[in-house]
């Protein structure tokens, strides 16, 4: 394997609900569901059914060709969105393989509104795009050029030209969005760079702005969206104001099988013709009957409200925590199963501390602990795993290790 990963000793080989088990059968309550992904927990029975069946039936056509399931998938989608009070106007959607491609899709779609637009306007060189510090959009040339953290971008230079870039919720990064620019990125939580959450505000100025010079605004929600902050969206939280013209999803509507969407409004959509974009796995039956299902499961108004019932268990406990030691835990930060604890020092051995005592949480941020974990994580368990952490943090700061 090339080296990218520097991962932990244990060796997992099986998993069921929200429980992971290493090759010595040792038991893990899993807070990080594969980075926000196995929303309906490991081995969900209906989605083991489906991928059953449907492998038996067709996986793959390629896009030469029609299927039940793409469209079907598209379909709900849109109708899912609209339901919940997101994208009021979202009307098709390109469904691909992954996060980062969903987001290369979106700002392929952005540069190409930007050209028509931008033609229409005395030729106009409309191709920038806009981001955010602290976002994360993934790890393709595109996509990483919005991603504007050096650890990432260094070592890839040049990047693709006309990315700049602004900080959240600061009205003059509103300065940045110029005639030139066809496009707009942002998280409206922030996941990697440690849950920072947009304010309806400025998402409204940003909105405002890009009508103002016609481009085009992406909401990336492959880590927040998908039922995490207790609606299907978290900019369905917003005002009408607010909507994107472009939405991309990924990480829990797969559960774990790699699926992608990128929503885009009929707007939009009209741009783009046949032959701009494609991809040979994107959307093949197997995939998207998949999604089709946890998309079903994860909008669904009982699941959503146990979410928001679960966030108040975690954060009544992390609370608690926080007045225990209110040094050392900053803040308390999220929506829903979207939780970040700021501390005040270098999470890494508390996280292994955490894992020696058989519970796996990430780090996000400058020295934040994230926890996302399954959307249908029961009570007993949030409770379970809470008290392991309060035995980790206390051997954590006994040991007095920072690093
Ligand atoms: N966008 C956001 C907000 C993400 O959190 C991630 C992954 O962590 C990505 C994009 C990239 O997704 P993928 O790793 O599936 O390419």
């Amino acid at each position: 394997m090339v080296a990218t990963y520097s991962r932990p000793t244990p060796i997992f080989t099986k998993a069921q609900g929200v429980h992971l088990y290493d090759l010595e059968n040792r038991k893990y309550i899993d807070f990080t569901a594969g980075i926000a992904v196995t929303a309906l927990g490991h081995s969900d029975a209906e989605f083991l059914r489906i991928l059953n069946d449907q492998s038996r039936t067709l996986i793959h056509t390629s896009n030469l060709y029609h299927n039940p399931w793409t469209g079907s998938l598209s379909k709900l989608l849109v109708e899912k969105t609209k339901e919940s009070g997101g994208m009021h106007d979202a009307s098709r959607a390109f469904i691909c393989n992954s996060g980062s491609e969903a987001n290369e899709a979106a700002l392929k779609f952005a540069r190409k509104v930007g050209k028509i637009v931008g033609a229409q306007k005395n030729n106009l060189n409309k191709y920038e795009v806009v981001s955010f510090h602290n976002s994360f959009h993934g790890r393709t040339m595109g996509s990483l050029s919005a991603t504007p953290n050096p650890k990432y971008q260094e070592p890839f230079s040049p990047l693709v030209p006309g990315f700049s870039y602004g900080n959240l919720n600061d009205q003059k990064a509103l300065d940045l969005i110029t005639e030139n620019t066809c496009g707009v990125i942002i998280e409206p939580i922030q996941g990697e760079g440690g849950i920072h959450t947009a304010t309806s505000e400025f998402l409204v100025s940003l909105r405002k702005k890009c009508n103002e010079v016609s481009a085009v605004l992406i909401y990336d929600e492959i880590q927040c969206g998908m039922g995490r902050t207790g609606k299907l969206w978290a900019h369905s939280y917003h005002p009408k104001e607010a909507h994107p013209d472009i939405l991309t999803t990924a990480k829990a509507l797969g559960n774990g099988f790699p699926v992608g969407a990128t929503i885009v409004t009929e707007e939009v959509s009209s741009k783009i013709v046949v032959g701009d974009h494609g991809t040979t796995f994107g959307g093949n039956p197997l995939a998207s009957r998949l999604g089709h299902y946890v998309l079903g499961r994860l909008s669904d108004p009982a699941l959503l409200s146990h979410v928001n019932e679960m966030s108040k268990v975690f954060k009544g406990k992390l609370k608690q925590m926080q007045k225990r030691w209110p040094g050392v835990f900053v803040e308390i930060r999220g929506k829903g199963l979207i939780l970040g604890v700021q501390l005040d020092r270098d999470p890494t051995a508390l996280v292994k501390a955490a894992r020696e005592r058989g519970l796996l949480v990430i780090t996000a941020g400058k020295n934040t602990v994230r926890l996302v974990p399954a959307l249908v994580i029961e009570e007993k368990v949030v409770e379970e795993g809470l008290k392991i952490l309060e035995d980790a943090v206390e051997a954590w700061l006994a040991q007095g290790v920072e690093t």
